[in-house]
């Protein structure tokens, strides 16, 4: 039976990487993480001090950057320019940054073509903002996560008390509620749900239930490729 290429787009803290992460793991495909490119063209900005306003100079240093996402016994793992910065990028400082030098066109550009050479020939569950509108537009199983703001603000705070950042509630709502804000209003690829994507809000659910859901939709998608091939 062919793989599936599977699409998960959905705002900060609607579960996407942990999920996107399980699902591949019980299909056996390939996982990729497209915010962390994102991410780690930010971190190299900020070690670089390239202003974040200056889209030429930030559109340049993503041209001139090379990112390597490596799925492998370490687990998920991403290299900039070689140097390994899988803790690094997960601050609140580079996750704020990313989200400005998202919004800017040459970035964008320029890995979407990396997201689309990385994702090859199917096997991969990719997630991310536009995977499935704009990355990925064929993708064979498309899924929209959402959840409510306070929800995704408090998984949010968890994730970051966890590696030790203490940050109050309001904080993190209001860092939410400024990332969705320019993830859903940027002029290039805003987040959006695609017509054919399949909304999955899962406020009231564990990552383990949504991803077993949306393995389950990748079962009867394969099922209804199968029966047309
Ligand atoms: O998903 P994550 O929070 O790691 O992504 C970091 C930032 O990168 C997001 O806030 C978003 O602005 C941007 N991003 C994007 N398009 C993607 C993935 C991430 O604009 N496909």
């Amino acid at each position: 039976m062919s793989k599936l290429i599977i699409a998960i787009d959905g705002p900060v803290g609607s579960g996407k990487s942990t999920v996107a992460r399980r699902v591949a793991d019980l299909l056996g495909y390939v996982y990729l993480d497209s915010g962390a490119m994102y991410r780690g063209v930010a971190w190299k900005a900020l070690r670089d001090h390239v202003p974040l306003d200056s889209e030429g100079s930030v559109a340049a240093l993503a041209g001139a950057t090379r990112i390597d996402l490596l799925s492998g016994d370490g687990g998920f793992r991403v290299l900039v320019d070689g140097v390994d910065v899988t803790k690094q990028i997960r601050s609140a400082a580079v996750a704020q940054a990313a989200s400005k030098l998202a919004v800017i066109a040459g970035v964008r550009t320029v890995l979407v073509a990396e997201q689309r050479r990385a994702a090859g020939s199917g096997g991969v569950v990719m997630e991310g903002r536009d995977i499935g509108t704009v990355v990925l537009p064929d993708a064979d199983l498309k899924i929209f996560l959402d959840a409510s703001v306070e929800v995704r603000a408090e998984r949010r705070r968890l994730e970051h008390a966890q590696k030790g950042e203490v940050l109050e509630f309001s904080e993190v709502l209001e860092e939410v509620r400024q990332r969705d804000r320019r993830d859903r209003e940027r002029a290039v690829s805003p987040l959006v749900r695609a017509e054919d994507a399949v909304l999955v809000d899962n406020t009231a659910m564990s990552a383990e239930e949504t991803a077993r859901l949306i393995v389950l939709l990748a079962h009867e998608r394969e099922g209804a490729e199968a029966r047309q091939a």
